[in-house]
């Protein structure tokens, strides 16, 4: 894995290690492209307080920072600075608006939870329940229609652990919609590692039938996950087994 684009800072309160810190263990294990995508500030306009995330003052240094060592490091590995976020319809407008005084490069759908965060449900709570897995898919593609998303991290989040055949027919739904929009898919590989609900193989099964462009993202919260190398292994012969093939770089999107 040379190309890393999902990889989060302290700044978000629930991972370690500064961007200098990450950028080292890249360069040490030979990485070629290492993309930033801490959690987005987040302006919600009734002035909710999310704890995961950068906060909105925070976002000048963030910046800042990551545009000082891209330079200061050019000649050993290139830099990438975006955010990870989710598609709240109530606040998107506020939060494009906020980031657009900076020079960030890229945003990554991740949809943690459905509604506007502090009006709903999160996204990783396990349900048996098909209305919630309808509104994530129906939330996801309004979100990914926006266009503003180079990519859709662990787009198997939602934890539905009811009728299979519901859940085979709502994967197919988002997974035609990213093939038909180009939009690549996250094999999650923190998920992996730790056991999550995700990456499911049901999801990936239809993923992989359906042609879909895959990318793996390590979601490192700590510098020794950064392109962890079991991990990344491990990731890749869940791809394999399924049939998923990888798309190792975003470079070209990230040009356009
Ligand atoms: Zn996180
Ligand atoms: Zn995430």
């Amino acid at each position: 894995m040379l190309h890393s684009y999902h990889n989060h800072t302290h700044r978000c309160n629930h991972a370690d290690g500064t961007e200098r810190e990450y950028i080292e263990e890249a360069i040490a294990k030979g990485i070629k492209t290492l993309g930033f995508a801490d959690h987005v500030p987040m302006p919600f306009e009734n002035g909710h307080y999310s704890y995961f995330r950068i906060t909105l003052d925070q976002t000048e240094d963030y910046i800042k920072t990551l545009w000082d060592l891209r330079d200061e490091y050019k000649n050993d590995i290139k830099i990438h600075i975006g955010f990870e976020a989710e598609y709240y319809p109530r606040v998107f407008p506020r939060m494009i608006d906020f980031l657009s005084a900076y020079p960030y490069e890229y945003l990554i759908l991740g949809q943690h939870a459905l509604g506007n965060e502090y009006d709903d449900y999160y996204s990783s709570t396990k349900t048996t329940d098909k209305s919630t897995l309808t509104r994530y898919v129906d939330q996801v593609i309004e979100g990914l229609s926006t266009k503003k998303y180079l990519y859709l991290a662990h787009p198997d989040i939602l934890n539905f652990i009811g009728d299979d055949d519901f859940y085979r027919a709502e994967a197919s739904r988002l997974c035609a919609f990213a093939k038909e929009n180009d939009i690549p898919l996250e094999i999650n590989i923190l998920g992996l590692r730790v056991g999550r609900n995700y990456p499911n193989t049901e999801f990936w099964k239809i993923a992989a039938e359906m042609g879909c462009t895959a990318v793996l993202g390590a979601d490192a919260h700590s510098t020794r996950h950064v392109c962890e190398r079991d991990a990344v292994e491990r990731a890749k012969a869940f791809a394999d087994s399924l049939g998923v093939k990888i798309t190792q770089s975003l470079e070209d999107r990230l040009e356009k």
